[in-house]
């Protein structure tokens, strides 16, 4: 039997591993989807790969579910961080779910010079995260982090990242990405509306591991940019090769 449900859980997955339900994850798969006794779910966790899970108990405010067996091993995206300058709240809500499903490692909104927004709702983003997951089919959950000025990210950057900057100034020129790289970690710079300010671009510029590529002839909204950004590193560097 296909199993058309895909949930997110916490708990450990493994062979005849009881996974206790949540109220609101009751209310969903009793409540909304209808599901009762015997019906089957596919569970991940973000860890443990993908398993096929019956329902054993089915309550109102919870119910248990048992995992059979596992339907996919766990599937790690290639190690790439998207950094962007969060934007308006709709926006920001499709830069993370698309970069869930187009392969994103980490996912982390840094505050730059002219970004407009001073904070994020972390949690929602991470939930936007999950819920691309479930629907995609991926079997890893990018953590969202919390907003982080881009300087004290540069502060920390480990020397061994690569970064793909990004940088509406060179629009119109080229982007080489440098193959030999690929394997490496990675990490991708979107800016915000505004764009970088002089002295983020004379900072990041001079980084050793700062790759400054444009994304073609035209000025691409920040939503766009981040998706364009991942699509081509993903066809150069990464797993859709
Ligand atoms: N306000 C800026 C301007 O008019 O020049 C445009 C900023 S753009 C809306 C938002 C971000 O998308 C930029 O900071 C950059 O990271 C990225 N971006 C957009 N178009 C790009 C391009 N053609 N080349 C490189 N990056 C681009």
């Amino acid at each position: 039997m296909s199993v058309k449900i895909r949930l997110y859980v916490e708990h450990p997955l493994g062979q005849g591993q009881t996974v206790p339900l949540s109220r609101e994850q009751a209310h969903y798969l009793f409540g909304v989807m209808r599901l009762g006794v015997g019906d089957a779910v596919a569970l991940f966790n973000g860890r443990d790969g993908e398993w096929r899970a019956d329902v054993a108990e089915a309550g109102k405010r919870g119910g248990t579910l048992v995992c059979q067996q596992q339907s996919r091993p766990l599937q790690l995206p290639p190690d790439l961080w998207l950094l962007f300058a969060p934007i308006k709240k709709a926006r920001t809500d499709f830069i993370v779910e698309k970069a869930t499903e187009m392969g994103a490692a980490r996912i982390m909104p840094v505050q730059t010079d002219f970004t407009n927004a001073e904070r994020i709702r972390q949690d929602r983003l991470q939930a936007h995260a999950i819920e691309a997951a479930e629907q995609c089919g991926g079997t890893f959950v990018p953590e969202v982090g919390g907003l982080t000025r881009l300087g004290r990210v540069l502060d920390g950057w480990p020397a061994d990242r690569q970064l793909m900057f990004c940088d509406e100034a060179q629009a119109g020129g080229t982007l080489a990405l440098d193959a030999a790289r690929a394997g490496q970690p990675w990490a991708i710079l979107i800016g915000p509306e505004g764009g970088f300010s002089a002295n983020e671009r004379a900072r990041l510029s001079a980084l050793p591991y700062a790759h400054t590529v444009s994304l073609g002839p035209r000025i691409l909204r920040a939503d766009t940019a981040a998706v364009a950004a991942m699509t081509v590193w993903q066809q150069a560097m990464g797993d859709w090769r």
